[in-house]
């Protein structure tokens, strides 16, 4: 039995501030799939597929903005480097060489700019055993000018009632099967009127929000928030390449405490927090120049990071 996937995570290239330069070349929006680009409604996928049941896949996701320079794709190869260890524990091949050069081919086809790019690499049709041995395994990139976390100012957080994975459980890579436990936060914390949920673990320790690392600014210093099982952002990591930021261990008490609180990841980019339950935040001066210096990085305007930027 054969479904169709993926062409909804494509949207058409129709948002306004985005439309120009990245009509797609026939109108259609296209994928790279197993070596080739197809145009996205036209990919079909067995109902049998091994992580459409059990979560056995693993995914990333990445951004190219447009640059003086013309598309970059900002840290391509640690975000594939991050991509192989997970792939690696659950026993798919994976080229990251061959990823890029997908990336790249899947930007151009759609002529994004400014684009979020999905690749995905799962174990497919075989069997409903857990063993994923003999599967057929697949790899996809799609890229979409619309973004998916956390895009928005004044996010509003709430603490979790739900614990993240543990690390020795699930470590944080990005597990397609291990994104239950973001959803099930984000669905807990909307449903109380919040955009975003911030798990904290037994001991009262800030882990990271469903999709983004936390850092906190106080008295003008910034930290980020460390934890094992929260996933080692490479936004984090430029962040706190750019600041100069401690990275240790934060209780929720300090967060609270904190004169300004940001979320981040490579679809958040830094996202000033306006309130983490009843406690709301004022202004957020240091946030705001370290979202700007971001930006400018990103987008290739900062030479001494430009090694960061693949160009497409
Ligand atoms: N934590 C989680 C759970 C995430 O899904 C993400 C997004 N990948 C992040 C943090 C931020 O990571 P990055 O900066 O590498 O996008």
């Amino acid at each position: 039995m054969l479904t169709k996937i993926a062409a909804e995570t494509v949207a058409p290239s129709c948002h306004p501030e985005r439309s120009e330069g990245s009509a797609v070349v026939d109108g259609k929006p296209k994928l790279w799939f197993d070596g080739e680009i197809a145009d996205a409604d036209a990919l079909q996928a067995d109902l049998t597929t091994h992580a459409m049941h059990y979560g056995s896949g693993v995914f990333e996701g990445i951004r190219s903005y447009a640059t003086k320079q013309g598309a970059s794709v900002f840290r391509l190869r640690d975000h594939l480097e991050r991509m192989r260890k997970g792939a690696e524990l659950l026993g798919i091949a994976f080229d990251a060489e061959q990823a890029a050069d997908a990336t790249l081919q899947a930007l151009r086809a759609n002529r994004h700019r400014d684009a979020y790019i999905r690749p995905l690499a799962w174990v497919g049709a075989g069997s409903f055993g857990l063993d994923v041995a003999g599967h057929a395994q697949h790899l996809m990139v799609a890229t979409t000018p619309a973004l998916v976390h956390l895009s928005g100012a004044n996010t509003r957080m709430t603490v979790s009632p739900w614990r993240r994975n543990p690390a020795s459980s699930l470590p944080p890579l990005k597990l397609c099967g291990a994104y239950v436990n973001s959803i099930l936060a984000k669905r807990e914390a909307k449903s109380r009127g919040f955009d975003e949920a911030l798990f904290v673990d037994d001991a009262g320790l800030v882990v990271e929000c469903t999709g983004a690392n936390v850092f906190l600014v106080k008295k003008g210093r910034v930290t980020a928030v460390e934890h094992r099982d929260a996933l080692p952002g490479i936004t984090r990591d430029t962040l706190i390449a750019l600041s100069s930021a401690d990275a240790r261990a934060v209780t929720l008490d300090e967060l609270r405490d904190a004169d300004e609180v940001f979320a981040c990841g490579t679809a958040a980019e830094v996202a000033p927090i306006a309130a983490i339950d009843a406690r709301v935040f004022g202004d957020n001066p240091v946030s705001r120049e370290l979202a700007a210096l971001y930006a400018r990085v990103v987008r290739g305007e900062e030479a001494a990071f430009r090694s960061w930027l693949t160009p497409v």
